[in-house]
């Protein structure tokens, strides 16, 4: 179980597996500050935001981007226990079968696996990019399907709408706005971008971090700022 973040004062930050993303939930081992004893103590008071400043002087860096990419509940409402095998913070049998496997993959063998994987590659190669890191969490959150897109927010139950205002034609997923939008693509090759093509079999961040490999640093820039900008 995880949490989902309301007015934080209920998960103590030290204790819990309350992270979402890779990894087992908890805060690193060498991170430590008593001043800091819940996940309130990591959010400005005025407007209900991460304290990006204090997220980042204590945690390791893939931490601190985890923390930041975790929504906040609008209204500080009380904090939620969730499911955290799936972003949706539903279970299915699929979603804790795939972190399961993911967590095995991840931390059966040495600790060096776990910087080997292609996912830890991916997150360290975009971090790499010069460009403000508001910019590289979007991509993150593109990666990690964390888009308010209008099929995620069907999957909710928060809207009805689902086609993609862009082309019209196809329901609006994080994969179609990436990959299928007509609109998308036309803007990606005006730039001179032209991504891999899918493969059966690949999940959506897996042909991500493929096409987002195959490209020079330029272009890598590029073709991040262009997904933040759609
Ligand atoms: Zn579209």
């Amino acid at each position: 179980m995880g949490w989902r973040v309301g007015n934080g004062t209920s998960i103590n930050i030290w204790k819990e597996a309350w992270i979402s993303g890779p990894g087992n939930g908890k805060v690193n081992s060498d991170a430590n500050n008593s001043q800091l004893s819940v996940a309130a103590d990591l959010i400005n008071s005025e407007d209900h935001t991460w304290n990006e400043d204090i997220i980042f002087s204590n945690f390791n860096h893939q931490q601190a981007v985890q923390i930041l990419c975790m929504s906040l509940s609008d209204n500080g409402s009380p904090d939620l226990r969730i499911w955290r095998g799936d972003h949706s913070g539903i279970f299915s049998v699929r979603s804790g079968y795939r972190w399961l496997t993911n967590s095995i993959d991840a931390y059966s063998n040495d600790p060096i696996s776990v910087e080997e994987t292609w996912y830890n590659k991916f997150l360290v190669s975009v971090w790499a990019l010069k460009l403000p890191s508001k910019i590289k969490i979007h991509f993150w959150r593109v990666i990690n399907n964390f888009i308010p897109t209008f099929s995620n927010l069907v999957t909710r139950k928060i809207s009805v709408q689902t086609q993609c205002l862009l082309c019209q034609s196809e329901s609006e997923s994080v994969s179609h706005l990436v990959k299928g939008c007509s609109f998308t693509q036309q803007v990606l090759s005006e730039l001179g971008i032209l991504t891999c093509p899918w493969q059966t079999e690949q999940s959506f961040a897996s042909w991500l971090s493929v096409a987002f490999e195959s490209l020079n640093s330029t272009a890598r820039r590029t073709f991040v700022v262009a997904l933040w900008t759609i």
